[in-house]
């Protein structure tokens, strides 16, 4: 049955959709495909290179080189050309939900977990991995469904299995916190309210959730280091929070992820949540608000990525008001020095603590720059750098062997970072989403 219905579907979308609309299932090109490439940013390299060939066969690079020595190796090849266009590895995003609309206040995000049922979300979800597609993101960590359980494994497994467009997705599930420390909080004990994460208590609480977690489809494990932010008394002005789980419950969690062969994010935006974090033996630290800089000596000396999720910190900062908005020029100030000491720090942005249909996530680039990063180590650190995080040495290069994962810019986006926001090509495994 289910292969009719398949057809049906597609038919019924072939006599109705635009022209240019690309294919349901697009299918894996069978013969070799040559790109000319007019300018290559390979992820790795410190300067562009002009006039390169990128051979590719089935879903990943064969060749790549000057333009003219490629094309010897290319016979019969499909020619896709971009001799006008800078040609990147395609972006990577290492903080997202796709399960959120956006949340800049309590009531969005309330509104969201009471009045919109798992299926509603998870097909909105669908809608925004096609826009992380499109905008030039081919692969993504999504950091927890906010309430909608296990959904983000199957917006994967749909994209996995070709039934709808989306980047690799490296899924988190539903994250932890201990009781009573992650919204939907409520006054009314009569009422059992929806929890944006998984509550979790006691060690040996933090083991079983993990190993739930794992056995669902969890990628990576994602726990709450902290909460209620506020500033300390002048001059220091450290930004602190209230830290989450014990030092037992937090090592528990990290030990029991790491046993079975998965990396562990922690949200933490204070410095008492980051060195928590830290002591735990997390692999990032996401937003780091809060980072001072003995706490960057220590991201440094561990090897612990830093994801700092910029534009959504200027998105919240207006609505949410109090210290969301010093937190901001905090999080500037520590970013800098953190990039003088050489912590990686890699893109994410948070998108769906933005609306997605609002804002491209390429705007972080844009802010890694403003903050001091040349466009070249921003460009990295959304792409090689990020595959590094991932533990993904396929993915965000352009390089003999990697993943044919590509997008192309009209511009130069070392002259003008911003260009990045205007992809006008994007491959995933092969396949190209998106044409000039
Ligand atoms: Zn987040």
């Amino acid at each position: 049955m289910r292969p009719c219905f398949t057809l049906l579907a597609t038919l019924a979308v072939a006599t109705t959709a635009p022209a240019q609309a690309p294919p349901l299932r697009p299918a894996q090109p069978a013969t070799p495909v040559l790109i000319k490439a007019g300018r290559l940013i390979d992820g790795r390299s410190d300067a562009p290179q002009a006039g390169v060939g990128i051979l590719i066969e089935g879903d990943r690079i064969k060749a790549v080189g000057p333009l003219a020595q490629v094309q010897g190796q290319a016979k019969g090849a499909r020619v896709i050309d971009l001799a006008q266009m800078t040609v990147l590895p395609g972006f990577i995003d290492t903080h997202t939900h796709l399960l959120l609309q956006g949340d800049p206040t309590a009531e969005s995000y309330n509104e969201q977990l009471l009045y919109e049922s798992t299926p509603y979300r998870a097909i909105l979800a669908a809608r925004n991995a096609r826009i992380a597609l499109e905008h030039g993101f081919t692969a993504i960590r999504d950091l927890e469904t906010e309430g909608a359980m296990y959904a983000d494994v199957d917006v994967k497994r749909a994209v996995d299995r070709g039934e709808i467009p989306g980047p690799r997705i490296f899924a988190s599930t539903r994250a932890m916190a201990p009781t009573g420390m992650y919204p939907i909080v409520s006054d009314n004990w009569e009422l059992e309210l929806p929890h944006g994460v998984q509550p979790v208590d006691g060690v040996e609480g933090a083991r079983l959730a993990v190993r739930q977690q794992v056995a669902h489809g969890a990628d990576w494990i994602k726990f709450y280091a902290d909460r209620r932010y506020y500033f300390g008394p002048a001059p220091d002005s450290v930004l602190h929070s209230w830290v989450n789980f014990t030092d037992d419950e937090a090592r528990a969690l990290v030990d029991e992820a790491h046993r079975l062969g998965r990396k562990v994010a922690a949200h933490a935006i204070g410095s008492d949540g980051i060195a928590a974090a830290l002591r735990a033996g997390v692999n990032t630290i996401e937003h780091g608000d809060g980072m001072t800089d003995s706490l960057l000596d220590v991201l440094v000396a561990k090897g612990v990525y830093w994801v700092p999720t910029v534009t959504v910190a200027y998105y919240v900062a207006g609505p949410r008001g109090g210290a969301w908005g010093p937190m901001v020029e905090h999080q500037h100030r520590a970013f800098t020095r953190g990039l003088r000491k050489g912590v990686r720090i890699v893109l994410g942005t948070d998108v769906g603590g933005f609306p997605w249909t609002e804002l491209n996530q390429a705007k972080e680039f844009e802010y890694y720059v403003q903050y001091g990063m040349t466009p070249m180590q921003a460009i990295k650190s959304g792409t090689s750098l990020a595959a590094e995080l991932l533990g993904q040495r396929d993915l965000g290069v352009v390089a003999a062997g990697a993943y044919a994962d590509l997008v192309a810019v009209a511009g130069d986006p070392v002259k003008d970072v911003a260009e990045l926001s205007r992809v006008r090509f994007v491959m995933k495994g092969g396949v190209t989403y998106l044409s000039p």
